[in-house]
């Protein structure tokens, strides 16, 4: 028989792919500190500026930010867990680290000219923000129109924003009294020709405020994240030409002459915005962290609140069907995500200098199906956790408004969905995939076989129908077939991510862990299944009777994890002292009652 630390070790293994203690363990410490208690009625401004300050305590107290990046797996542990205690902040520290002095690091570290600005944002004397939107330029960011002119009689480059449209739009200039450098992605033009977008340093706040010629304003309000997203007007703003965060081999020379590679814009693009693809890990990475905790949260509480049971008196919630149901499917994608999370991040940290265009579809793929399934995790427990649910003090509310950012920030899922799939859609095997197995008595080990079948069945499907009409013109095919692309996009992420669980499994030691996990792996697995059911009916790889076969082993799982849940969240390495959220309390009566600011002697 193991102990319960061992059990505990072996599932904390499961769910970080064994690098807890490495990268994770410290930062999950931090959030112990006073600093991050919850504190009420702040406005706005307070909220953003108590973000800032958590995160400067942050930083005083782990390795530099360019250690950080020297380790991935570092940056992702940073993405995940103080987002959990103020969400706000997963924004500025990932701005600041990945994108911001991310860009220095993976193009400016060797110019001398930028070592003052690196030393600012490494020693977070000044905090990065990183301008990439435009007003009009979202989803569309590549046709971003800011300028960067220039100036061989002053060897400066002229920052000017031409139109109302072009004003950058969301990056973090909201605040003008804590200083800041920012990157801000322009179009370099020399000589009147427009060389394609560059990421260029740009000092913004001093200690005196805002710069002479940026004007910025903050958004207005939004819930929860009282961040300094902003909007900015740069009026001919000059910074020294050695500012320009070129390629490897570009600069402008000693004689004024500019020496770029000739790159196609495309190209030139995703080079100038390379930190969008740990980006997108990060952003998977603060989803899943959240979802994670919520479940957590959820499930302690539904074992602790009473209600009465048709003819038994008072149970815990978590023996209705209708609780633990949703309760435990949202387990299931939240450990199946996390797990495909850990696959795509072993394979980006192989090589991060060279990320080639398939694994960085795939990123893309994860990032949504990620961050999508998150949503919904969180929005079940929110439901589920009844009025408790809707107070910021109990975390998932917050989380809530964390995972609408992520769904549309560093690219939004629906247009990044359906491009990567554009992208891996080639990939498929020319010949039709075997028809499915039986679906009466599946194990945890077929589940990525069946799973596996169901999207290369559908990448099938999808390739005709873009083939269907080939007079059609390009939009009204694909528009024709981006649904089923999206679609697509999430069952190769549930494929994927029930590989990468049994394969986890097969080193959790524990026989009655193993069998808890191979209840959420075959859970995971059916309602992918039960998702897919339509598409799989309608092709002839299931019958309408296999429901009932599916919906029979979907009550076994539960029942199964009626018994398992609790080793298996004990294993997400947070904890009721960590989160310290009233509702995951061993006594929430008490604690809520002390956070409503009740008098002690009511209930001492
Ligand atoms: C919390 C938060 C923080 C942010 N921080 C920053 C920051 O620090 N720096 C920065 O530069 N930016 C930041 N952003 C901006 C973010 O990158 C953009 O919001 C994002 O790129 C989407 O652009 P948009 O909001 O203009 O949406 P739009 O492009 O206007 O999209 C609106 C809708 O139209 C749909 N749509 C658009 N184009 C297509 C298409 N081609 N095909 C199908 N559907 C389409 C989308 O699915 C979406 O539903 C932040 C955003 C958020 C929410």
């Amino acid at each position: 028989m193991e102990s319960r630390e061992d059990v505990r070790g072996q599932v904390l293994d499961f769910v970080f792919d064994g690098k807890f203690e490495r990268y994770h363990a410290d930062l999950a410490k931090l959030l112990e500190d006073p600093i991050f208690n919850y504190q009420a009625g702040l406005n706005q401004s307070q909220a953003g500026h108590l973000t800032y300050e958590r995160s400067r305590f942050v930083h005083a107290r782990i390795e530099s930010p360019l250690e950080v990046l020297s380790q991935p797996y570092r940056l992702f542990a940073l993405a995940e867990w103080p987002a959990l205690m103020d969400v706000a902040a997963f924004s500025v520290l990932m701005v600041h680290y990945n994108l911001t002095l991310g860009s220095f690091f993976d193009h400016g570290l060797d110019r001398p000219g930028l070592a003052p600005h690196i030393k600012n944002l490494n020693e977070l004397q000044h905090f990065g923000p990183f301008m990439a939107t435009e007003l009009g330029y979202g989803n569309n960011v590549a046709a971003l129109r800011t300028t960067a002119e220039y100036d061989p009689a002053t060897r400066t480059f002229r920052i000017n924003t031409p139109d109302v449209l072009a004003q950058k739009y969301m990056s973090y200039s909201g605040f003008s009294d804590i200083q800041k450098t920012a990157v801000v992605m322009a179009r370099l033009k020399y000589a009147g020709k427009d060389h394609g977008v560059y990421p260029f340093a740009v000092p913004l706040c001093n200690e005196d405020g805002m710069r002479p010629g940026i004007i910025a304003s903050p958004c207005p309000e939004k819930p929860v994240q009282g961040l300094d997203n902003g909007l900015t007007w740069f009026d001919n703003v000059q910074i020294p030409a050695g500012n320009a965060l070129l390629g490897q081999g570009e600069y402008v020379g000693e004689d004024g002459q500019l020496h770029l590679k000739s790159n196609n814009s495309r190209t030139r693009f995703l080079s100038s915005m390379s930190r969008i693809v740990p980006g997108r890990l990060c952003v998977a990475s603060a989803g899943l962290g959240s979802a994670r905790a919520s479940v957590y949260l959820a499930l302690k509480y539904a074992g602790r609140r009473l209600t009465n049971f048709p003819a038994q008196g008072d149970a815990p919630i978590i023996a209705y069907r209708s609780h633990h149901g949703p309760l435990f499917r949202a387990l299931a994608n939240g450990v199946g995500m996390t797990a495909l999370l850990n696959r795509v991040k072993r394979e980006y940290v192989t090589d991060t200098s060279h990320v080639p265009t398939k694994l960085s579809a795939l990123i893309s793929v994860v990032k949504c199906a990620a961050t999508w399934e998150a949503t919904s995790i969180i929005n079940t427990c929110r439901e589920r956790c009844g009025a408790q649910g809707i107070f910021s003090v109990n975390r998932i509310a917050d989380y809530v408004s964390l995972l609408q950012g992520l769904v549309t920030a560093e690219g939004d899922n629906a247009v990044l969905m359906s491009t990567a799939i554009s992208q891996l859609l080639g990939d498929s095997s020319p010949e039709a995939p075997a028809k499915l197995k039986a679906v009466g008595h599946i194990s945890a080990g077929d589940v990525p076989v069946l799973l596996d079948l169901i999207q290369e069945h559908k990448k099938v499907a999808l390739r005709n129908k873009l083939r269907q009409d080939e007079d059609a013109d390009f939009t009204s095919l694909w528009n024709s077939a981006i649904e089923d692309a999206i679609d697509l996009g999430t069952s190769m992420a549930k494929s994927l991510g029930s590989r990468e669980m049994v394969e986890a499994c097969t080193r959790v030691r524990d026989a009655q862990t193993r069998q808890g996990l191979e209840a959420l792996i075959k859970l995971f697995g059916l309602v992918e299944i039960e998702r897919s059911a339509v598409f799989c009916i309608a092709n002839g790889l299931l019958q309408a009777a296999d429901l009932n076969a599916i919906q029979r082993q979907i009550l076994e799982c539960y029942d199964l994890l009626l018994t398992s849940y609790e080793g298996i969240i004990d294993g997400f390495g947070i904890s009721e002292e960590l989160l310290r959220a009233p509702l995951a309390a061993s006594n929430y009566a008490v604690s809520f009652t002390r956070a409503c600011g009740q008098p002690e002697y009511l209930y001492n």
